[in-house]
């Protein structure tokens, strides 16, 4: 099985008033191909940090200080890789909703209160729509070089501009193609519509058509999450992130959102990047999982082998701190706070609240190492100097 995304080194600082908050430091992750791979960790810890990183959304005043995100377009052909860091903004467009899609963790922010949620879901269809067809017809007039932000008008004036400048038997050929961009948008715009409530019933909303004529504010909060979830799905990505998707919804919509990912990904997505602090839903959806602590990735595993073999301090006192049906006793909590990122801790970053910190752990910084077959850490206490204190 291939990579489908791979961040090689990521580093990610924001420039605040306070200092620089260096939020992200030299993080790898890997997703194959007909996956779930879910990133754990406590609040602020770089979870939503590295995947809008990975789909270079982040914000000023953050800045993507280095590193390399892989994107693997074939599954299987490595060598196509495209390292998104280096690509240009207008690229990225073509990218994000089509081949790779993100659901948020708050829908009444990211729906638009004054539009009915079917445009909303249609809208990406459309825009990608619009771009493959400006591409080919531009292609087929034996222009691809033109580029056209999606749009009738748009690409209307791109073709008067051509056809003023080519010899009298194109500009007849282009002159006949201008009144059909009308009837293609029209088209567009109903096949668009046909999807959006396709999918929408997809979701397991009843009467489809009726809720995609609906506004957000008629919703309830389930109903809102699966129809951010229809807008990532509108163009049938190859991955879909899932930034907190069910964080805040009560334990049966979640439970049946979760039902849904895992349907969905039989069906309309090949792989799934999975943010969440909770266990819980890691153990239900994932089939390895990344721990990232204050910035850094501490260890990467299959889920089952995380959960029955946890190398990484963190990971254990993450895992210890999990109510259990039949436990006893209180319920174990880490020790200290997430450290303040303008000033991380020297060398290891989870070193102040680890019951194992050795000397060398406060000024050399762990490397990410193999300790089994497909399970990473970093963490000295298994390196080659091993638990000795030098
Ligand atoms: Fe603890 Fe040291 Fe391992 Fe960090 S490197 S987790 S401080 S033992
Ligand atoms: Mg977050």
């Amino acid at each position: 099985m291939g990579k489908i995304i791979e961040a090689i080194d990521l580093t990610t600082h924001f420039y605040t008033y306070e200092g620089v908050v260096k939020a992200l430091d030299k993080v790898c992750i890997s997703v194959d191909h007909g996956t779930t791979f879910g990133l754990v960790g406590e609040s602020g810890c770089g979870k939503s940090v590295t995947v809008r990183s990975m789909m270079r959304i982040i914000q000023e005043p953050g800045r993507i200080e280095g590193g390399k995100v892989l994107f693997f377009p074939t599954e299987g052909a490595n060598e196509k890789a495209v390292d998104l860091l280096s690509k240009s903004e207008a690229w990225m467009q073509t990218l994000r909703g089509d081949r790779i899609s993100m659901i948020f963790q708050e829908p009444n922010a990211a729906l638009n209160p004054i539009m009915r949620v079917g445009d909303q879901v249609a809208e990406s269809f459309i825009f990608h729509r619009k771009r493959s067809m400006s591409k080919k017809i531009l292609e087929d007039l034996g222009h691809p070089e033109t580029r056209v932000f999606p749009g009738t008008r748009r690409l209307q004036k791109a073709l008067y501009a051509i056809a003023s400048q080519t010899p009298n038997a194109l500009s007849l050929r282009i002159s006949r193609k201008i009144p059909l961009l009308r009837r293609w948008e029209k088209r567009i715009k109903r096949e668009a519509f046909r999807r959006a409530t396709e999918i929408i019933g997809h979701l397991g909303i009843a009467h489809p058509e009726e809720v995609a004529r609906s506004y957000p504010h008629n919703l309830s909060g389930g109903m809102k999450q699966r129809i951010v979830i229809a807008i990532a799905l509108a163009c049938k990505p190859d991955l879909l992130i899932a930034d907190e998707a069910t964080s805040n919804l009560d334990v049966t919509v979640q439970a049946q959102i979760l039902d849904l990912l895992k349907e969905l990904k039989k069906t309309e997505i090949s792989s799934i990047l999975m943010i969440t602090h909770d266990l819980g839903v890691v153990a239900e959806t994932c089939d390895r999982v990344g721990v990232m602590y204050a910035g850094t990735l501490c260890e990467e595993a299959d889920v089952k082998e995380l959960f029955t073999d946890p190398k990484h301090p963190y990971t254990v006192a993450l895992l210890a701190s999990v109510p259990r049906f039949h436990q006893e006793g209180e319920l174990k909590t880490i020790e200290g706070v997430v450290p303040n990122l303008v000033h991380p801790p020297s060398g290891c970053r989870f070193h102040p609240r680890c019951a194992h910190v050795m000397k060398r752990c406060k000024v050399e910084v762990p490397e990410l190492i193999n300790v089994g077959e497909k399970h990473k850490v970093a963490c000295h206490l298994y390196d080659s100097k091993g638990e000795s204190d030098a």
